[in-house]
């Protein structure tokens, strides 16, 4: 209507005004240079020439569809790989996002040659390969290697919690994960009664079958992850009231960033401290990382064929066990590190014990090896406790002595009928080392360098890629994700660093 006012509206003396018209009800047949729709220095032309560097004999050996036969032709492994990994970079990580996308956006149509690729396709194809998809990370860490990106002298390894694909309300207690199979099992023998297919068609009772026998299985994993949890639990109380997730039994409560819990994986990656490529990832259920740095090297050294000289680490990573075990490989280990006295001031504080008689205060003699504490009584040695790369002497004053002091609500308020101990901790020499080392100012220096190098790819995957909480469950296939996101972010290394595009 305003339309027709406006086009009404010519100037005085003058007609109408004579516009082009749209005429939407055409049909245009253009011809289409599809090598044409991205430009030559587009980033999906590197991922598809680097690709195809790569040995992918293990993928084309399973494709079933063969020349000269009946049946479909399959899709090209190197499609489906430059697939994703043009999909991770631009932080899609839905097989059924890159279908759709196949349909309109340009890159995806210049990949594909102007074809569909179906989901199921992409999905299958994302897990279907764990062994390939190791291979593969070897092969570009490679590539990689030869392009001069990698040398090893020096890799920093971190840690980040990564969501799992549940939430904390899917955690539950043995009875409940018992009834509710109990509920799937009934389920899984009702729908193989054939009458279910007669009413429901065929298609959707294999559908709702695949669900329930899905759901029953995941139960089952519950109960199994559930003595896992309760193996890691000290008292049998904790022990009764430990939970599983019913969603992603294999993940686990961690602590995030944010100071709140969430079901998570802890994510390991290590990364080369030259040109920052990721030579390692892993996936641990534990939310904490002591345990995590020996594996991570070893993996380093798996994919890249060699130790790495120095490795730097945070806190979080840097236990005497594992000063030790890189002393012992001869790796040169870079990590902040507690002063570690046996009787911290948080100890200190839980027992009432007042700042003015901490272990600081009392006096050590060497000679007779005895302490004098602020009262001039003498504690004897009282025995020894040996832990990885430390021995913990005790020395303990005499019962009476301390019951009689008038310090003693201040000294050991909890202390019935013994008297005060004193732990003194002497390091292994490895360890000794350790921590002079980290004194100096040069390591100090290498040490500033961690956070630059080791959070980068952590916030690139998140970020970048949107690896904040995973789409698959399961520790194999999560680790599968984390793979895909870094082998996408080593690949974007090569074509920031290596890439020229051909006319170039
Ligand atoms: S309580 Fe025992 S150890 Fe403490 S000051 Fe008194 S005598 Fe010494």
């Amino acid at each position: 209507m305003r339309d027709e006012q406006n086009q009404g509206k010519g100037q005085e003396g003058k007609g109408n005004p004579r516009l082009k018209p749209i005429n939407r009800q055409q049909l245009v047949l253009r011809p289409m240079d599809v090598e044409q729709l991205v430009p030559e220095d587009h980033e999906v032309r590197a991922i598809w020439e680097f690709v195809g560097e790569l040995d992918l004999s293990r993928y084309y050996e399973e494709v079933e569809a063969v020349e000269g036969e009946a049946g479909r032709a399959a899709w090209d492994p190197r499609l489906k790989i430059s697939l994703w990994i043009y999909a991770y970079s631009k932080g899609v990580s839905s097989g059924r996002e890159i279908s759709r996308l196949c349909e309109h956006d340009l890159a995806y149509q210049w990949l594909t040659g102007m074809e569909a690729v179906n989901y199921h396709t992409l999905c299958d194809f994302r897990v279907k390969h764990k062994e390939g998809l190791d291979e593969l990370f070897v092969n570009i860490l490679g590539l990689l290697s030869a392009e001069g990106l990698i040398t090893l002298e020096r890799v920093m390894h971190d840690g980040t919690k990564v969501k799992a694909c549940a939430s904390a309300d899917t955690f539950r207690r043995e009875e409940r994960i018992r009834a509710h199979l109990e509920k799937a099992r009934e389920q899984v023998k009702q729908m193989g009664d054939p009458r279910v297919a007669e009413e429901v068609g065929p298609r959707v009772a294999k559908a709702r079958q695949r669900a329930v026998r899905e759901k029953r299985e995941r139960l089952e994993k519950a109960l199994e992850e559930l003595e896992k949890v309760r193996a890691l639990k000290s008292s049998q109380e904790e022990k009764k009231e430990a939970r599983v997730s019913m969603s992603d039994p294999e993940a686990r409560m961690m602590k995030q960033s944010d100071g709140g819990f969430a079901p998570s994986y802890n994510v390991q990656i290590t990364t080369d401290g030259k040109e920052k490529v990721i030579v390692g990832v892993g996936v641990s259920q534990s939310g904490s990382d002591y345990g995590e740095l020996v594996p991570a090297i070893d993996r380093a050294e798996a994919n890249v064929g060699q130790e790495p000289g120095q490795v730097v680490v945070d806190g979080g990573f840097t236990s005497r066990e594992n000063i030790l075990a890189m002393s012992e490989r001869q790796i040169d280990l870079i990590g902040s590190m507690g002063t570690g006295t046996s009787q911290s001031a948080g100890q200190m504080k839980r027992r009432g014990v007042d700042p003015s008689f901490y272990p600081e205060v009392f006096h050590y003699d060497a000679v007779s090896d005895t302490y004098s504490c602020p009262a001039g009584k003498i504690l004897r040695p009282a025995g020894q406790e040996k832990r990885p790369g430390r021995i913990n002497y005790k020395y303990r004053a005499c019962a009476t002595d301390c019951q009689g002091c008038s310090f003693r609500k201040k000294c050991c308020p909890q202390n019935g009928t013994e008297g005060r101990s004193i732990v003194r901790g002497v390091d292994a020499p490895e360890v000794a080392a350790f921590i002079a080392k980290m004194e100096t100012h040069e390591v100090k220096k290498i040490y500033g360098q961690r956070g630059a190098v080791a959070e980068f790819p952590n916030a690139w995957i998140k970020d970048k890629i949107g690896l904040r909480q995973f789409r698959l469950r399961g520790v194999v296939k999560v680790g599968m994700e984390v793979l895909w996101a870094a082998l996408t972010y080593n690949i974007k290394q090569w074509i920031r660093l290596c890439w020229r595009p051909q006319w170039a």
